[in-house]
């Protein structure tokens, strides 16, 4: 990160920030949105596609249904209006990966409009509004390294060509770069439950664009904006935003202008830098597509499509909390990801408490795996795992500090719990009585008034005999065990 001048810092307290967000994102379908054609990512260059997605003369478009109901689906999930008739459209613009010089999307009657999603901004929420949301294509990709001639020769890859994706558009409701960041992690989260993408940043199947101005506290007019295109991951979007509303402040304050333009960002140095001016809409002479009909997402289709949406976070979070008597920071944390609530959910069905398996993710389970930097669907500890060591936990089978130990052998053999817990010979904590009714037989010998009470009718007074032997064990004696023993020698 590039440190800032305190008196930069000062003149930036003045200023706004505005930002708006345009997301391109990858739909899961098995075949590409005008094609028939794989679109499995990682597959040797150029393997598949066909004259439709290689953009040969005379190939026709053949729209694929299953795109525009992953589309519908993101559409309704982020609130959006989704409209009766939508028209694809070319927009023409000439690159290397792009065969045809023309990219089908939508332009101005997009597939649904005025969305939202709900953010939280320093502690309040926060309803961050979606322009559109529309369909289209992606391009192909160029190779500017990996081939053996990569000095003097660009490759292109058109396996990605045709790819469907959806953009969500955003309204330039955004102030900070914080507000940015968690936008995107919502729009991804939500996204995710929807199963409609795997949101994988690392394969392109998520990709961000932000718009960028700035203007005095006050001041109704928004400032020339800039782009910063591609950035391939959320902290690096915050970083970049950053960076580019010090610089653009920075600029005005020396009484300079604004250039309207698309800059890239460098992650490296932490700077923005000039890519090309930026296009204007009337740049891409968009006309409607006429290879294609419009498109039609009839009442009766929607409905059909409504009933194949999942629930989503907010909803998930909101139930889990009142199914499971968790707490809403704990439901937060065990939703992060579909998988992980998925997964908390069998294992709290399956095991005896609820809340104690919240706790074990959380406290045990989760601590590990960001220790090992795995992912939920790495662990070694199964959910069933985690629910099986809460039963014995909860029986008082075991203490926590023998299932700690149990969960360590876990991670370092890379084994399930119930696997190491077997291996381990299902150990039982003190399970060893002589060593527990010698402690009994010292207690009953130093307290006799206690002794006498108890054997005069003051049952309770057992709670203060089990204490001492916890204490005395230091909370590792089964208390069940201790309770037993103890009705046996006080005679009871
Ligand atoms: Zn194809």
């Amino acid at each position: 990160m590039v440190t800032t001048p305190e008196s930069a810092v000062a003149a930036r307290a003045h200023y706004e920030p505005v930002i708006g967000l345009e997301v391109h994102v990858q739909l899961l379908t098995a075949s590409k949105i005008f094609c028939s054609c794989s679109t499995r990512f990682g597959d040797p260059p150029n393997t598949n596609v066909c004259p439709v997605c290689l953009g040969l003369p005379g190939a026709l478009p053949v729209l694929n249904k299953k795109a525009v109901e992953f589309a519908v689906l993101a559409a309704l999930a982020f609130e959006c209006r989704v409209n009766e008739t939508s028209i694809f459209a070319r927009k023409n613009y000439f690159y290397p990966d792009l065969p045809k010089g023309y990219q089908i999307s939508q332009y101005d009657r997009p597939l649904a409009e005025h969305g939202f999603i709900a953010i939280r901004s320093n502690g309040a929420a926060k309803k961050i509004g979606i322009t559109r949301l529309h369909l289209e294509e992606d391009a192909g990709k160029s190779l500017h390294e990996g081939t053996p001639d990569a000095a003097e020769k660009t490759a292109i890859d058109l396996n990605r060509s045709g790819v469907p994706l959806i953009e969500i558009v955003s309204e330039p409701d955004l102030r900070s770069p914080d507000e940015a960041y968690e936008y995107l992690t919502r729009l991804k989260e939500i996204i995710e439950y929807t199963g409609v993408s795997d949101c994988n940043m690392e394969e392109g199947s998520l990709r961000c664009d932000a718009n960028i101005s700035v203007r005095p506290h006050g001041q109704e007019q928004f400032g020339t904006k800039t782009e910063v295109k591609n950035v391939n991951s959320f902290r690096f979007i915050r970083e970049a935003l950053e960076y580019e509303i010090g610089r653009q402040v920075g600029v005005l304050e020396a009484g300079g202008k604004i250039v309207q333009e698309t800059r890239l960002y460098n992650a490296n140095e932490g700077k923005t830098y000039s890519m090309r001016s930026k296009e204007q809409a009337h740049d891409y002479r968009y006309f409607p597509e006429p290879d294609l009909l419009p498109l039609l997402v009839d009442e009766k289709w929607k409905a059909e499509i409504v009933r194949q949406m999942s629930e989503l976070p907010e909803a998930r979070r909101a139930r889990l909390v009142k199914e499971y008597g968790i707490t809403a920071y704990d439901a937060g944390v065990l939703t992060a990801s579909k998988t992980l609530a998925d997964q908390f959910e069998s294992a709290a069905k399956a095991a005896k408490n609820a809340k104690r398996v919240a706790n074990l993710v959380q406290g045990e389970l989760m601590g590990r795996l960001k220790a090992k930097g795995l992912e939920i669907e790495q662990s070694p500890i199964s959910m069933a795992g985690v629910a099986a060591s809460a039963d014995l936990l909860e029986s008082g089978a075991i203490s926590s500090k023998m299932l700690k130990d149990l969960y360590d052998l876990s991670f370092q053999r890379g084994q399930d719990f119930p696997v190491v817990y077997e291996a381990e010979g299902r150990p039982v904590q003190s399970a060893d009585t002589s060593a527990l009714e010698k402690m009994i037989d010292e207690l009953i010998i130093a307290n006799p008034k206690q002794v006498e009470q108890y054997r005069g009718g003051k049952k309770t007074i057992i709670g203060f005999f089990v204490g001492q032997v916890m204490k005395a064990s230091r909370g590792q004696a089964n208390p069940q065990l201790v309770n037993q023993l103890l009705s046996k020698k006080l005679g009871g």
